[in-house]
């Protein structure tokens, strides 16, 4: 069974919304010592400087795998911090 849906832009949630909901959980609840499926780390790194632009797959990958997460949200953070100078 294949779905295949449109990757658009959703109004609806916000990134924010989006790890606030995931944050709580993930950073603990998928360990994966063993980095399965890892995506490389410039993908995370798309993913937080250009969500949009970021493979789906990526995203979906870090919201079932501790590790990425949290590098994930390190590098989102290290954004931040250099956007707000
Ligand atoms: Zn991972």
């Amino acid at each position: 069974m294949r779905t295949k849906k449109k990757q658009k832009a959703n109004p609806e949630i916000s990134e924010e919304e989006f790890l606030c909901s995931a944050k709580s959980y993930l950073s603990t609840d998928f360990p994966n010592p063993q980095r399965v499926g890892c995506p490389p780390e410039a993908q995370l790194n798309t993913l937080a400087e250009r969500p949009r632009n970021a493979d789906p797959a990526v995203r979906q990958h870090i919201t079932c795998c501790s590790p990425c997460f949290k590098r994930y949200m390190e590098l989102l953070t290290d954004l931040r911090g250099r956007k707000a100078v």
